[in-house]
């Protein structure tokens, strides 16, 4: 049997790379972690979830200060954002997520961490370093990039993506978003409140194009409330950089030329796997524009050699490349056979209102051509909502012809934690009546699960039949409303 420098190596220091290696680790496997930048922690930490979620608080409480008095409280002039400032409390919170993705922490897991490039000589050496380095088996967690789409002149412009975004030295007076994905709608709506000009171009005629329209037409709604424009069905003609502005020439939604400047361009139009430079074409792992096949164990098509994460091109989600890392030390260094099941696998927009999603949406139901049946409940009718000035959004249940839920997505304030309730019930499969009789705080934004839980039931407690019969049974006499006192 041919030995081995190392049992695992992963390539890539990010949630799934960072997850199989403290499992391989700590599970006793002779493990190599190995990393391009300078630190660890990968899209998430450095450029995405992290700095971004930081950034979208921030614009929260200014956008609290300049709407005072819708709480009853005195207007205040807030005076305009400095940037700095704002990127000086983003990077404090990275620097002390930090730590927890050292590479003290994961040397004392027992991984030996590698800073640098690597590419495949073979199915199981790299050239890493300047040394030929040999694994049993590896894990490729090299993430995702901005995908760049080819406009003309863009080549030519300076524009900015989740890289740039967080980092830049001002907050610029206005910017146009390519994209209306999650990424864009994010940044939209903080940026906006921060007080820069948004204006949001987006090739179809839906943002959150994955979510059903009623959902994502009601975030749009609120952020054109706020001041962000924007452009649907429209395409970019071409880019043109004007020094201090950047021009995009673009069709819009009837035909029309239009032409509009901004300071900053940012490009949010998905992702494209790292898969350049690994030499991966000469070992015999397919990939394609998405990402690297995988099979449901996440193997690829050298079956010693697997794949998590946004590498994948599936669910582009730090959770999810943390759970799909926890499948790979499973099947590598477990030897215990176990697959991807991503039906319950949530998943949240960070707006505000927040949209969060678990299971099948109505979109996907049909595209299944499954029967549904959409059971919602407003949060303008949860005490809580109008207490906290937050009564946009709703909850919706779809549920199959048998009344088991199919999904639900949730349209409100905090959706992204209300949404952990129905994590819970779907994959235990807790029936609809223990969670509509189970007893949840007054006033809580959470009863408004209880709620609609409990609507579908009333329909059947409160029905004809059961009135009739409990009026037979019990002799009761029926409506008092209308009556004289007797
Ligand atoms: C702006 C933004 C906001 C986001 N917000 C959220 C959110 O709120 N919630 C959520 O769940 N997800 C969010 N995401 C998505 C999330 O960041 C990714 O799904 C997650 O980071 C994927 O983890 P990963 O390990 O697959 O890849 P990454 O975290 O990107 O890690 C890959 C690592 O591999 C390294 N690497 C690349 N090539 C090589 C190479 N050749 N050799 C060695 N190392 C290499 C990279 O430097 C990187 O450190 C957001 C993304 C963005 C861009």
């Amino acid at each position: 049997m041919a030995s081995h420098d190392y049992d695992i190596g992963i390539i890539g220091g990010g949630a799934a790379g960072l997850t199989v290696a403290s499992g391989a680790a700590q599970l006793g496997a002779r493990t190599l972690l190995v990393e391009k930048e300078k630190a660890l922690g990968g899209d998430c930490l450095h450029y995405g979830c992290v700095p971004s979620k930081t950034l979208i608080r921030t614009a929260q409480v200014y956008h609290l200060m300049r709407n005072s008095r819708l709480f009853g409280l005195p207007v205040i002039e807030a005076p305009p954002v400095d940037f700095q400032a704002v990127k000086k409390r983003i990077q404090s919170v990275i620097d002390t997520i930090q730590k927890h993705d050292s590479e003290e922490r994961f040397c004392s897991l027992g991984a030996k961490v590698e800073f640098g490039e690597l590419f495949f000589r073979d199915e199981h050496s790299v050239r890493l370093n300047g040394a030929t380095v040999s694994a049993k088996n590896w894990v490729i967690a090299t993430g995702s990039s901005p995908s760049i789409p080819a406009i003309e002149g863009l080549d030519q412009t300076p524009y900015i993506t989740n890289k740039e975004i967080f980092y830049l030295d001002q907050l610029p007076g206005s910017m146009i978003i390519l994209g209306a994905g999650p990424i864009a709608i994010e940044m939209a709506q903080a940026f906006c409140r921060l007080g820069t000009k948004v204006t949001v171009m987006q090739r179809s005629g839906q943002i959150l194009t994955k979510e059903d329209k009623d959902m994502a037409d009601e975030i749009m709604k609120v952020l054109s409330s706020e001041g962000v424009t924007f452009l649907l069905n429209a395409s970019v003609l071409h880019v043109k950089d004007l020094g201090s502005k950047k021009e995009i020439v673009l069709k819009d939604g009837e035909g029309k030329s239009v032409s509009l400047k901004a300071e900053k361009i940012l490009v949010a139009m998905g992702r494209d796997p790292n898969v350049k430079a690994l030499g991966l074409e000469g070992i015999g792992v397919d990939f394609d524009r998405k990402g690297i096949r995988v099979d449901d164990r996440l193997r690829t098509t050298q079956k010693h050699i697997y794949a998590a994460g946004d590498i994948t091109g599936a669910y582009q989600f730090t959770h999810a490349a943390g759970y799909e890392g926890g499948i790979v030390v499973s099947n590598a260094i477990f030897r215990l056979p176990r697959k991807t099941n991503y039906t319950f696998l949530p998943w949240c927009t960070y707006t505000d209102p927040e949209l969060a999603s678990v299971g099948m949406n109505e979109k996907r139901a049909r595209e299944a051509g499954m029967e549904y049946s959409v059971w919602t409940e407003p949060f303008k009718s949860n005490d809580r909502s109008l207490a906290e000035g937050e009564e946009t959004g709703k909850i919706k249940l779809l549920l199959d012809k048998s009344e088991r839920p199919l999904g639900v997505q949730v349209l409100g304030p905090q959706a992204g934690e209300l949404l952990s309730e129905w994590v819970a019930v779907l994959n235990a499969k807790v029936k609809l009546s223990t969670l509509a009789a189970a007893v949840h705080p007054y006033p809580t934004l959470g009863e408004i699960n209880k709620r609609v839980a409990g609507t579908l039931l009333s329909r059947k407690i409160f029905s004809d039949r059961v009135r009739k019969g409990l009026k037979f049974f019990f002799n009761l006499k029926g409506r008092a409303c209308g009556g004289d006192l007797p």
